[in-house]
């Protein structure tokens, strides 16, 4: 494949080749897909209005790109591997063929509805194939999927089906969550009140008691009974809408981000195959869930495109045991395997006597995204998982991003831990100063900029273009802020040190959040913090530790003195946090973020507005931090 970067040179060279004529670097890479009518122009673009267009005027429907494509040659290959949260319970197998089928039948399905091109619908479901055929069936047929992660509240959904103005809720009776089993349907009809939605397809997992309003919600297997497993994709433009994703809400109201169908679809396949360096007849395994960008861009499109072998696991990493992953990567030999530091540092807590007596020497590539690894757990995932053989690929990327942007390639790119490295070709990075001002040169730390376009950049956010355009493009004229604080090294390499907006002045002295988790992270009864700043008199900014810890033969005392002196050792007096709260958890969103917001307002002592805590993995540890507050 031509599009495949074998050596750390042919990155070198590609990179070059894509910062100095990205539309012939884009052109040739577009080249290999099929299109019912090729492009008129590669690329339109303003990041005043913004207004990005790729692919201008081509013509083309992502699913031909996944079916049409491979089912005279690997047709029979798996598609998708399915794990269910039960090891007891048979997994299923899903070749090429049979989801094209299953994508045709539910296309159909949805058309008979009425629904059709143009028309929003939102995916509720657990970790199931159908969750996928869902998505491409929406696909086959036009309509736009909005994806809301399973476990999110009656409200959460409320917002987003009312705000994309949903005309259909794809669902499920129940769904598994270790040992028990959540009213799905329930929420969902919660959440419908007050609502235009005309159509509820409900798939049976659970087998759970559920009300069906007549003439409102249907039965999965009763609406594709008697449709064929054929469908004629619609043709679509390359801009298409593929799909509204509302991001996890770690910063305030969630916001739909658009991606567009030409784009997507060339930069998910093309990162896809060359960060982890996909082999023909690889089993890759990424544990996200489809409800976020990594599922839709890396369990399903990117891999689907690429024709590869894509499992997908409904469970949850400690059900029933600590080594369920484990025992899933040795069960299916998987190669290639990708998750986020928050389940490593979980598992890590767990010790390694978990892992021992599986079989992982199928592994070839780990990757991480969603949050910066921490050099501990990069150690412990390179030792303990990889076996000190496989690359780690350290993954920055955005739900605005559509797809991974900062990354090793697997394998060619020498790797530092807790660094994401380098560019991926066609993206062209930039640090500023808070003024705006480029940083050229190495050895240099400021705000994270996008500088040209990619082509799975956000089009807009939902119903409003202006949020997206101040959001995005205002903070500094002429280029795409991410809102990430970054370092670039002596030798050029990339540290995202986390959000800006985490950043600390205490006394006129500049930190990131993330560098002092870091240094309190390195005391052994440390399992995880979260560092916020809040108002000091005389500092200007004070430094608010929250921390995990484990508590064995210790006392609250001697653990706090202990871990401010590291602090102090490890960065600096500076640096010393002024309140150290030891805490049993911490405000994550279903992703595994941490809602620092939340965090800020504890320590700053405004609880009557504590925001939108909709998406909250676990909204009781918040009363229980502000109880124990400082
Ligand atoms: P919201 O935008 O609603 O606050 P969110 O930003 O948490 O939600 P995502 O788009 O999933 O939702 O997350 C992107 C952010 O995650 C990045 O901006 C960055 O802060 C962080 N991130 C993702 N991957 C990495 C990584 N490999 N290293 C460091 N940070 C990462
Ligand atoms: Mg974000």
């Amino acid at each position: 494949m031509s599009d495949r970067i074998h050596t750390l040179s042919g990155y070198l060279h590609e990179y070059q080749k894509s910062a100095t004529q990205p539309e012939e670097f884009w052109a040739r890479i577009a080249d290999s897909f099929y299109w019912r009518k090729r492009w008129d122009r590669v690329l339109k673009w303003n990041f005043d209005e913004p207004n990005v267009q790729w692919f201008v005027n081509g013509k083309l429907n992502i699913t031909e790109n996944i079916f049409e494509r491979y089912l005279f040659t690997i047709g029979d290959r798996p598609a998708i591997i399915w794990e269910p949260s039960d090891p007891n319970e048979e997994g299923r197998t899903l070749t090429y063929k049979e989801l094209y089928q299953e994508v045709c039948r539910f296309a159909n399905a949805l058309k008979s509805k009425g629904i059709g091109k143009g028309d929003k619908v939102i995916i509720y479901m657990p970790m199931v194939p159908e969750a996928a055929v869902a998505m491409l069936a929406c696909a086959r047929i036009g309509a736009i999927h909005s994806v809301v992660f399973a476990g999110f509240s009656s409200t959460a959904l409320a917002d987003r089906v009312n705000d994309c103005e949903a005309k259909a809720i794809l669902t499920s009776d129940g769904n598994f969550r270790g040992s028990k089993k959540i009213a799905v349907k329930a929420i969902v009809d919660e959440a419908l009140e007050k609502s235009s939605v005309e159509t509820v397809i409900v798939y049976q997992r659970t087998k759970q008691d559920v009300t069906m309003k007549d003439g409102r919600d249907f039965w999965w297997h009763d609406v594709i009974a008697s449709e064929s497993a054929e469908c004629v994709a619609e043709e679509m433009d390359s801009e298409d809408m593929l799909f509204i994703l509302y991001t996890s809400g770690s910063t305030g109201k969630p916001k739909g981000v658009v991606h567009t169908t030409g784009g997507y679809m060339v930069y998910t396949k093309y990162s896809f195959e060359n960060v982890f360096q996909y082999s023909s007849g690889d089993i890759y395994w990424c544990t996200a869930d489809v409800g976020w960008i990594t599922g839709h861009s890396y369990i399903v499109y990117g891999p689907l495109l690429a024709g590869a072998t894509t499992l997908m696991f409904e469970g949850v990493p400690t059900y029933p045991d600590a080594g369920r992953f484990w025992a899933i990567v040795e069960k299916y030999k998987v190669n290639q395997f990708y998750t986020a530091p928050t389940a490593i540092r979980a598992l890590q807590a767990y010790g390694t006597d978990v892992i021992q007596g599986y079989d992982l020497s199928s592994l070839k590539v780990l990757g991480s995204v969603g949050e910066p690894i921490n050099e501990e757990a990069w150690h412990w995932y390179h030792t303990h998982i990889g076996q000190n053989r496989c690359p780690i690929v350290d993954t920055w990327w955005q739900t605005e991003t559509g797809g991974i942007m900062v990354s090793p390639i697997a394998g060619i790119t020498p790797t530092k831990p807790a660094y994401a490295t380098l560019p991926l070709p066609g993206v062209q990075l930039c640090i500023v100063d808070p003024e705006g001002n480029e940083l050229k040169g190495n050895s240099v730390e400021g705000n994270l900029c996008i500088k040209f376009p990619w082509p799975s950049m956000i089009r807009t956010t939902y119903g409003d273009h202006d949020r997206c355009k101040q959001t995005y493009f205002s903070t500094y004229k002429g280029m795409y802020f991410t809102g990430d604080g970054v370092k670039r090294d002596h030798d050029g390499y990339y540290r995202i040190l986390g959000r800006v907006d985490d950043v600390i002045n205490v006394s006129g002295h500049r930190m990131g959040t993330a560098e002092v988790e870091n240094a309190i992270n390195e005391h052994p009864k440390v399992i995880e913090s979260a560092v916020v700043g809040y108002p000091h008199d005389v500092k200007g900014q004070g430094i608010y530790a929250y921390v995990i810890c484990d508590m064995t033969n210790r006392t609250e005392d001697n653990l706090v003195n202990e871990i401010k002196e590291m602090v102090s050792k490890i960065i600096g007096p500076i640096a010393k946090p002024d309140k150290i709260q030891i805490v049993p958890g911490l405000p994550k969103t279903r992703s595994g973020k941490i809602m620092r917001r939340i965090l800020r307002k504890v320590a700053e002592n405004s609880l009557d507005n504590m925001g939108d805590t909709s998406t909250l993995l676990d909204p009781e540890v918040v009363t229980k931090i502000i109880e124990g507050r400082k």
